[in-house]
């Protein structure tokens, strides 16, 4: 199966967890894979993994939160391919506080990385994608993006805001022909949930019907179809994927 063809998928946020499991999968479709993380080291691990599926790839140190660097990414990328087919704003991350204790810096760092990071992404390549008249934006958001969650204010506005920003793109660019869509990812398998106590992970996995956290895979799997014209009259929509956990 090769839904991705020949496409060119920038990923940010691709070094591990979510972001890495999104590069291989696209990497199996047959996608051209373009890692985007922070750390030189960890992109380079993470294009060689997609390589040895047997597709082309390529990385770029990266911080979504400096624009400069974005436009530097998204301009060699277009000077190398021509054009970007997919963009998955994944990268992002959580510092947790209740509302009492979070700290402003707390608060501005997640903003910055969560929300403007992927704004500054997405406007990069929005001229491209009008111009060459086709093209995927897909944005990670969260359950706590739909239900809130204790300790998360500010990752909670930052992933409520993304779900805004995937609605509005869908309406201004639909009729350019790109679509925008977000997922919502429940409690996934990842370095992102390492501060989080065994315990609540006890509880929360007791909370989803499937009574287990989701896998990284399991979340790269809707990313791919999102990519894919399987989803071609998927636009503006958030996908829950949480082994139900809200029903
Ligand atoms: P993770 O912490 O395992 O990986 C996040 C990646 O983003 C890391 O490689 C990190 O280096 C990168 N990153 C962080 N800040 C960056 C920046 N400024 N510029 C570029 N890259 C940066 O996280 P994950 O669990 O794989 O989550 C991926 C996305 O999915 C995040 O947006 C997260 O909020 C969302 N999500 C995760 C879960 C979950 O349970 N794991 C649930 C819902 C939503």
């Amino acid at each position: 199966m090769s839904r991705l063809s020949n496409k060119v998928c920038l990923i940010t946020g691709a070094a591990q967890g979510i972001g890495l499991a999104t590069a291989e999968t696209f990497a199996r479709e047959g996608a051209t894979v373009v890692v985007a993380d922070l750390k030189p080291e960890a992109v380079d691990a993470a294009v060689r993994r997609c390589q040895a599926l047997g597709a082309q790839a390529e990385g770029h140190a990266l911080d979504v939160t400096e624009r400069t660097q974005v436009d530097g990414v998204v301009a060699k990328v277009l000077a190398r391919h021509g054009r970007i087919d997919v963009l998955v704003n994944n990268a992002g991350i959580t510092q947790d506080a209740r509302l009492q204790k979070m700290t402003i810096e707390q608060f501005d760092r997640v903003i910055d990385v969560n929300l403007r990071g992927v704004f500054h992404c997405a406007q990069a390549v929005a001229d491209a994608m009008v111009r060459q008249g086709h093209g995927v934006i897909l944005n990670a958001s969260s359950v706590v993006g739909l239900y809130g969650n204790y300790g998360q204010t500010n990752y909670a506005a930052s992933k409520f805001g993304v779900i805004g920003f995937t609605k509005t793109w869908a309406r201004e660019l639909g009729p350019k022909g790109i679509r925008v869509n977000a997922v919502a990812p429940g409690f996934i398998e990842t370095p992102i949930l390492a501060t989080i106590p065994d315990k609540v992970l006890d509880e929360l996995r007791q909370r989803v019907p499937l009574h287990r956290l989701g896998r990284p895979e399991e979340i790269a799997s809707v990313y791919a179809f999102l990519a894919s014209d399987d989803a071609s009259y998927v636009n503006g929509a958030v996908i829950e994927v949480s082994g139900g956990m809200s029903v």
